[in-house]
């Protein structure tokens, strides 16, 4: 067993501090037994706890860290730009040179404004998309996940799936009631809703990719159906690729299955591991924020200068490094194929779902996992002693059966398979 013991004492101490010890409740590994490691030091694949242990990082800060960790162009550029100030609250050269980068990369994306985070990202994509409509509902699908604004806090995934939260208390009945929920991968759902409160329905919000209820493939024809049945009803269709932007291809899951959302909302991998998040999308929508339009949205660091220097950064290496993405998934690949061959060796069941660089091994009997009901069969506690096998081996896996595996362009071949090789029955 690893010596963990400051982690155990430092988690002690931050639950009579921080509500549960953590600042996001999926770091708490509730899911997973044990004592969350509390890291100091992170560079390339790997990280360090505080207790000096070293782990291969799958977890990537939940998806920002393609590049690895403290990737010298990434530390340079926030370097420089911090001996110039931190913060200014006016406009600065920074925010252009990003905003042009996202519009060269993200296909539908004509205009595009930073805010913090990807919550505020999809919350003001909804706000503008009601505005735009005159219309309240939204559309969403059970188990995606679209950060903690209150519309999106209805049978969503990641943390609030992990713990089995079903909803949230302090989200009031009359905003849940515009928040319809749809299954993912099943169009008839959709247009079962759209039969029923077409008129009403602002928007249908989709991470086109789902990252949050462990990785999930579209079908064939769902996102195109979804692009039809929003356009048929005058709805907006909005492509949460906060996770898959920038991450399956350079212009994310809209570029990679040639679909054209309205809006798009971004973040971790924009923000280079500084926080930040971007919503954009057709000049007419975007046009109607303050203060060209009149729907109001605002930030006291939105656009600074580290995190626009940071991930600018990032996207620059992204956009012009030849073969990177076809690295990412070859790597990925390999993780994959040697994991299949673990579960065939050992007799364990399992699916695999990947796309890219990012994967999830559901621990399931069902022959494929394509929605959330399919996600539901995996055995949890099976994926918690594979979760504490790998990390006493020294791999830090995602500590929930319902997230993805992040592969980096940091990641060695070594890394991938000392990952698999982890694989106990
Ligand atoms: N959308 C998706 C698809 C996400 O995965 C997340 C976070 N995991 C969010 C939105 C919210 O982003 P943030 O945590 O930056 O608020």
């Amino acid at each position: 067993m690893n010596n963990i013991s400051r982690s155990i004492e430092a988690f002690s101490k931050a639950k009579e501090l921080i509500p549960g010890g953590v600042n996001s409740p999926v770091r708490a590994f509730k899911s997973v037994g044990g004592n969350p490691l509390f890291i100091s030091e992170a560079k390339g694949s790997k990280v360090w706890d505080i207790d000096g242990n070293c782990y291969i990082d799958f977890v990537a800060s939940w998806g920002p860290m393609i590049l690895g960790h403290a990737r010298e162009e990434i530390v340079e550029a926030v370097r420089k730009a911090a001996e110039k100030g931190t913060s200014y609250g006016a406009p600065t050269l920074y925010e252009n040179e990003m905003a042009e980068l996202i519009i060269s990369m993200v296909p539908s994306v004509e205009k595009v404004r930073m805010v913090n985070s990807g919550t505020e990202a999809t919350m003001s994509a909804l706000r503008l998309a009601r505005a735009y409509t005159g219309r309240s509902k939204v559309i969403k699908f059970t188990g995606c996940f679209h950060g903690h604004a209150d519309s999106f806090l209805i049978k969503a995934g990641s943390g609030v799936l992990t713990l089995g939260i079903p909803g949230s208390p302090g989200v009031t009945e009359s905003v849940a009631k515009d928040t319809l929920t749809a299954e993912y991968n099943d169009l008839e759902s959709v247009s079962k809703l759209f039969d029923a409160y077409g008129k009403d329905i602002a928007a249908v919000i989709v991470e086109p990719i789902p990252g949050n209820m462990g990785v999930i493939l579209p079908k064939q024809g769902f996102l195109q159906g979804l692009r039809e049945l929003t356009s048929k009803y005058g709805a907006l269709l909005i492509f949460d690729e906060v996770i898959s932007g920038f991450r399956v291809a350079p212009g994310g899951a809209q570029e990679l299955y040639g679909i054209m959302p309205d809006l798009t909302t971004m973040g971790k991998i924009i923000g280079g591991g500084l926080p930040v998040g971007a919503y954009g999308g057709r000049k007419d929508i975007m046009d109607m924020l303050a203060p060209e339009g009149p729907v109001y949205q605002a930030g006291t660091l939105s656009g600074n200068p580290l995190a626009m220097s940071a991930g600018i950064a990032a996207l620059k290496i992204l956009k012009n490094e030849p073969g990177i993405y076809k690295e990412l998934d070859r790597k990925a690949a390999r993780m994959e194929a040697g994991l299949r061959e673990k579960l065939a060796e050992t007799g364990t069941k399992g699916v695999i779902n990947r796309v890219g660089s990012m994967l999830t091994l559901f621990f399931t009997s069902a022959s494929e996992v394509c929605s959330f009901a399919d996600a539901m069969t995996s055995d949890t506690d099976r994926y918690a002693r594979h979760f504490n096998k790998a990390l006493q081996a020294g791999v830090y896996f995602a500590p929930s059966q319902f997230e993805a595996t992040f592969i980096s362009t940091a990641h060695t071949d070594e890394d991938i398979d000392k990952a698999v090789e982890c694989f106990k029955n």
